[in-house]
């Protein structure tokens, strides 16, 4: 019964993953085009027409229609596919990562509703659900940045929400870090951006403070890192291919939204792996 439960939960994680990253999607399209966000039924955003709700399952609706609205033929997009399988896959990267499996097993053998709520951990599904509302913001930037090459505002202070949540039932980082994990990046950036203008967007350094009150500054850092590395990867292979020409712009919100995105993961792991080298180098 126990395996029973823990597929059970391996597939809830895919599936609140994938559609959360779906509403998402349906967020990307909507947002920039100024349309209401929430429908009162599900409809495709192509042509408008009103569509049933099984026609709406993330990943699998895509297939089971091989591609295409029913309604008006128009192939649908496969970006917001792919990004539904991709947001399967976060949700089971947290829950592997985060989640603890005893407390699903012990859950059975309960018999109260309050050893429930007790055994079931409530604080660390909390946590679940705050870091899968982190990623699936950060997948909005990513994929309205990517578009628009702007970060609206919203999407910054609906990331301050989510920080505060974290400061409150996410346990592990100190209220100083929280504080210093706000300007430690955000800060350098904004001078750096005062001293050479066009530096860094406006957008990415709000959202680096936002994202940085969330996680502490040690994980800011490690993933603005990861974000600065991957960005810059893609500026050199951008230069060698000349696929740019002579717009040289390209959004940089993308990249630190994948850092962060990482960092939550296995920021812990590169902290300590570096610790471990260093001090073998030194001896
Ligand atoms: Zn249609």
């Amino acid at each position: 019964m126990t395996v029973f439960l823990y597929i059970l939960a391996i597939i809830l994680a895919w599936m609140i993953g994938s559609v959360g990253f779906s509403f998402v999607n349906t967020m990307a399209y909507r947002f920039p085009r100024q349309k209401k966000i929430l429908k009162e039924h599900f409809c495709c955003d192509l042509c408008e027409t009103q569509i049933k709700a099984y026609e709406a399952v993330p990943v699998f609706s895509y297939l089971f229609l091989k591609g295409r609205c029913r309604y008006c033929g128009e192939p649908l997009v496969k970006r917001d596919f792919v990004n539904e399988i991709i947001g399967g896959f976060a949700g089971l990267l947290i829950f592997f990562r985060f989640g603890d499996i005893s407390d699903i097993s012990s859950s059975f053998i309960l018999s109260s509703p309050i050893d429930i709520v007790v055994h079931f951990n409530l604080w660390k599904l909390i946590t679940l659900l705050i870091l899968l509302l982190m990623y699936c913001v950060l997948d909005l930037v990513i994929l309205v940045d990517h578009d628009t090459m702007e970060i609206p505002n919203r999407f910054v202070i609906v990331m301050l929400y989510i920080a505060v949540a974290a400061m409150v039932f996410v346990p592990g980082v100190s209220l100083v870090s929280h504080i210093i994990g706000a300007v430690c990046i955000s800060v350098p950036m904004f001078l750096i951006t005062l001293a050479i203008p066009g530096a860094f967007g406006g957008g990415d350094i709000k959202l680096v403070a936002a994202v940085g009150l969330m996680l502490g500054w040690k994980l800011t850092l490690i993933g603005f890192l990861i974000g600065l590395l991957l960005g810059g990867i893609y500026g050199i292979i951008q230069l060698i291919t000349k696929k740019k020409g002579k717009k040289e712009h390209f959004p940089f919100g993308p990249f630190l939204c994948i850092g962060f995105m990482t960092a939550v993961i296995c920021g812990m792991d590169i902290i300590n792996a570096y610790i471990k080298l260093a001090a073998f180098i030194h001896g």
